[in-house]
């Protein structure tokens, strides 16, 4: 029985994928309906509940004649435009059932890199949790381009874990959890019931398959996991197409994976820094300093930066390098580029001297650095 850890969630955040409520030819009604009633006895039993669902292409493709995956992006958000409003429908109705209410929420990353607008999301959701709505997320996918994808709503979902704070991430799939090796090819393969830590074996056993109807396969939902993990937020996956399980999984039933939050976790803020803020440019250490923030859990001052890449804002995320140009941390730093050319390898008392102000001695300072896990 696995109730114990769950003892402590009040707020969970819930990822439906395509693979989950959506078939050839469209939306499965009876699988959402189910859903519903899960979320609604859910809500019965004193969580909160936030949904983050897929398939709005899997909903609108057959109207533009597309059968399989949309080939090119512009038929892909048309697709999205048609069938958003047909997936937000189908909630809708089924919600109704229970005298309960969806509001809809489109997020693209930019809404979640800017630390305004992702405080303003924030906002809206808690607003809607507060009047007893049901949020359903999903990617703005219609108008999002590249730059400013989540790529998948695993990712998506991992981000909404963090937005609200959830204590829990279940991700509904249309695989029963991690295997030890591909179950498709594998008849002896076995699903890994826990995780205590996804280390880089763990990683290895998901393969990396996209299927027609959703986008992430088994590699995206681990790397949703140990983002929620790291906020400790617990993850699981579970069979979303097996009726009723997220009520079996609350229940205490052994099902799917279930990854342990993390013992030391990550405040919300440097979470966001880590994973959410776009880095904008590089700095590029010295040994020394590399060492004084890595080992020593020291600030960075400007006299530990070698040289610098891109263009930056005071404010802005940036990725902090060894010598060979590798990330180790990110950070959001106190001096645009322009500035930090001009004082980079000086003394910190030297700063005012040469820029003729100063925003504080760090460049970047320890409670907005993140050293990569
Ligand atoms: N946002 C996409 C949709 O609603 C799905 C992305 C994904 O499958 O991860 O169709």
């Amino acid at each position: 029985m696995r109730t114990i850890l769950l003892a402590h969630v009040k707020r969970v955040v819930i990822k439906i994928g395509s693979g989950v409520i959506s078939n050839a030819s469209g939306l499965d009604l009876d699988r959402i309906a189910t859903i519903c009633e899960d979320v609604y006895k859910l809500r019965q039993r004193g969580y909160e509940v936030i949904l983050v669902s897929s398939a709005a292409v899997a909903a609108g493709k057959a109207d533009l004649g597309i059968v399989g995956k949309p080939q090119t992006i512009p038929l892909k958000q048309a697709a999205a435009a048609i069938g958003q409003s047909r997936l937000m429908r189908a909630y809708k109705d089924s919600l109704r059932q229970y005298d309960l209410k969806a509001g809809q929420i489109l997020l693209t990353r930019d809404d979640l890199a800017n630390r305004r607008r992702y405080l303003n999301a924030r906002n809206t959701l808690m607003t809607l949790l507060e009047y007893g709505i049901v949020p359903i997320i999903n990617e703005n996918d219609s108008v999002v381009i590249d730059e400013i994808r989540f790529g998948d709503n695993d990712n998506l979902s991992a981000m909404t874990t963090n937005l609200v704070e959830a204590q829990l991430l279940v991700i509904l799939s249309d695989v029963d959890g991690l295997y030890d090796s591909d179950p498709r090819k594998n008849p002896e393969a076995r699903l890994v019931s826990e995780v205590e830590r996804l280390t880089p074996e763990i990683e290895a056993m998901a393969g990396r398959e996209d299927t027609d109807l959703g986008t992430g396969g088994m590699t995206t939902k681990l790397k949703a996991a140990k983002r929620a993990t790291l906020l400790g937020a617990g993850t699981a996956i579970i069979n979303g197409r097996t009726p009723h399980n997220l009520l079996y999984l609350f229940d205490g039933h052994e099902l799917g994976t279930y990854f342990l939050p993390a013992r030391d976790p990550m405040a919300a803020r440097k979470h966001w820094i880590a994973f959410t803020k776009k880095p904008k440019g590089k700095l590029i250490l010295d040994h020394g300093a590399q060492a004084a923030v890595t080992e020593r859990g020291k600030s960075l001052l400007p006299a530990g930066i070698h040289k610098l890449e891109g263009s930056f804002e005071r404010g802005d995320a940036v990725r902090i390098c060894d010598l060979d140009g590798q990330e180790f941390a990110k950070g959001v730093t106190n001096y645009n580029s322009a500035e930090l050319v001009r004082i980079l390898g000086k003394k910190t008392k030297e700063i005012e001297g040469i820029l003729g102000y100063q925003y504080g001695d760090e460049v970047v300072h320890r409670d907005n650095m993140v050293i990569n896990t």
